[in-house]
């Protein structure tokens, strides 16, 4: 009878891990987004946001990264089932449209959509509908959330929140963070506020509409935020942005989430913009 060999079959254990990694970036790799999401205008570089927006850089994830993303995509059921079992009405979609709750604003270009409404079984919530949000966390996260809370932990999750909030009326949120190492869960009730709600919603304008890099958080591409940043090479060495129709000076985004080119005097059809023509020019500084 044939026998493999030990390494053989290391050699065959490697090859499956590899091909899963090469299917996973296949399967969960997206292109950019058309909008400006409200799950990143919490961030505390408007310059990043901005790249982003403009389809400066598209950052490529490995197979094991976008696994870790989907399992929060996917434990948010398990959430769900859990707040069912001690009395949670839990909505993922709206009644009356049959679609995700979602936002728009910015002439269709800045939205976003919100994980889940709930209705909690306490009298202290006056029956009112409160948002329900999902997140998974590391250890380093998990730890850093429990000793902060959330709106000084994870500011950019508070400010999806209040953007969701606003939207639908809603004045609190629940938090459900879930501990991927050890499956702990952390809670928090919030107060949605509407305020910082409006200071967002101007900020993603002012963004959206800037057809100028907003200011670096930092001159140092060591500091701490930049250095983690996938946009460090453009930012702080000059590397060229992606070539598209939203990364040219010649666009500016118009009504109804189009793009306008000042260069042809016309709309940008969308399967365009992706490419760009021969009159592109890097939007700057
Ligand atoms: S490198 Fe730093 S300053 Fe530049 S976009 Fe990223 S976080 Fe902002
Ligand atoms: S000049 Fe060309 S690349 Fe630039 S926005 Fe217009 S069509 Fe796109």
């Amino acid at each position: 009878m044939f026998q493999l060999s030990a390494i053989e079959l290391q050699q065959l254990a490697r090859r499956v891990k590899d091909d899963i990694d090469s299917a996973c970036v296949k399967i969960y790799t997206e292109d950019h987004r058309s909008h400006l999401g409200a799950s990143i205008i919490g961030d505390e570089c408007g310059r990043k946001i901005w790249y982003v927006f403009r389809w400066a850089k598209f950052q490529i994830f490995e197979g094991r990264m976008l696994r870790l993303f989907n399992r929060g995509h996917r434990e948010e059921e398990k959430c769900i089932q859990y707040l069912k079992a001690i009395g949670f009405t839990v909505w993922t979609v709206d009644e009356n449209t049959g679609e995700q709750f979602r936002i728009h604003g910015a002439q269709g270009h800045y939205g976003g959509s919100a994980d889940s409404v709930g209705l909690t079984p306490f009298k202290e919530l006056d029956n009112k509908p409160i948002l329900l949000e999902f997140k998974t966390h590391n250890r380093g996260s998990f730890s850093h959330l429990i000793k902060n809370g959330l709106i000084l932990g994870k500011p950019q999750h508070y400010a999806q929140m209040c953007s969701y909030g606003a939207k639908f009326g809603f004045s609190y949120g629940m938090y459900y963070a879930v501990g991927k190492d050890d499956d702990d869960i952390y809670i928090e009730f919030v107060f949605l506020d509407p305020r910082h709600a409006d200071d967002l919603s101007r900020k993603a304008e002012g963004i959206i509409y800037s057809q100028t890099a907003p200011p670096k958080i930092s001159l140092q591409s060591s500091y701490y935020e930049c250095k983690f940043c996938a946009m460090n090479g453009i930012c702080h060495f000059h590397e060229p942005m992606e070539k598209n129709c939203r990364s040219c000076r010649n666009a500016r985004p118009v009504d109804n989430a189009e793009w306008f080119c000042d260069r042809w005097q016309n709309i940008i059809p969308k399967d365009f913009i992706p490419t760009g023509c021969d009159q592109y020019y890097q939007i700057g500084e």
